[in-house]
């Protein structure tokens, strides 16, 4: 927690990434963490996670703010507002995320993986969870190069789990949470062989750096929480309190995602709905 003379202040955090229109989903997330930084007398980051170049576009991005702002959330540190723990633009923060990689690599915490995305699939048992990716098999855990690598580029680099280990976080809506590493998630990419860092442990890095107390975000994200509880352990942060949102969903029971342009903001906004009744 971020401390001042024993008093804790409440800095929470909006991450977007600008794949796509926000819809209602975000809408419910976006504006719990608002609350919840209102009530807390607190900050409230925005923080734009643009990591996948394949998806984010600037377009996207300017859209997302413009959104945010129709629905009447206000940010105190962010793109445009600067603050003192910036750049809060991912693909402007490189360099944390490459030392943290580093530390990690001499740590002995991860290695060097070479299997592709399809070997996995196919020697991993199936995942009891659709939505979530197969669990490693562990082809190459047994890697010794490690060591000699100074830069991440050219193959995948994963974390080892500790296999049996119950991972366990207290979730502030769901209640305590334990997942099992090796079981109900694997070992899992903290680079990639694309040279970008992936979302686990740019998400560590930026609310390790950015002094975020309690993270808000969809229920989606609980299993990842568990990954990233073995990211702050291993690069010796201290976790934020976790607070997951119920998800929202379409009238056949399936999780709102960004394709689902019927119920973005914009598309509601144009059909005359109020940010009051979003
Ligand atoms: N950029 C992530 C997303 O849009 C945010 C995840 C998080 O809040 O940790 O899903």
């Amino acid at each position: 927690m971020a401390r001042k003379s024993g008093i804790r202040i409440y800095r929470g955090r909006i991450a977007p990434s600008p794949t796509g229109l926000l819809h209602l989903g975000h809408a419910g997330t976006f504006l719990t963490a608002f609350e919840r930084a209102r009530e807390h007398s607190g900050f409230l980051i925005l923080r734009n996670e643009d990591l996948d170049v394949q998806r984010c576009t600037p377009e996207f991005a300017a859209a997302m703010i413009e959104d945010l702002r129709w629905l009447g959330i206000r940010w105190t540190e962010g793109p445009n507002c600067g603050g003192p723990y910036g750049p809060y633009t991912q693909s402007e923060r490189r360099k944390f995320y490459l030392e943290a990689w580093k530390k990690l690599r001499e740590k002995g915490f991860i290695y060097p993986c070479a299997c592709s995305r399809k070997e996995v699939a196919q020697s991993a048992s199936a995942p009891n969870d659709l939505d979530d990716e197969p669990v490693y098999p562990g082809t190459c855990r047994r890697a010794e190069n490690a060591a000699s690598w100074r830069l991440p580029a050219g193959v995948n680099w994963r974390f080892r789990v500790p296999d049996g280990e119950e991972v366990s976080f207290l979730d502030l809506h769901f209640g305590p949470q334990t997942l099992i590493a090796g079981r109900d998630f694997g070992d899992f990419i903290v680079w990639r062989r694309d040279d970008v860092p992936p979302y686990q442990l740019a998400v560590v890095v930026d609310d390790a750096a950015m002094k975020i107390t309690e993270v808000v975000r969809g229920a989606d994200l609980l299993k990842s929480t568990a990954r990233q509880v073995l990211l702050y352990r291993a690069l010796e942060l201290e976790a934020p309190e976790f607070y997951h949102c119920d998800l929202v969903r379409d009238e056949t029971g399936k999780r709102l995602a960004k394709r689902h342009d019927a119920l973005s903001i914009r598309r509601l906004r144009e059909m005359g709905w109020t940010p009051k009744r979003v």
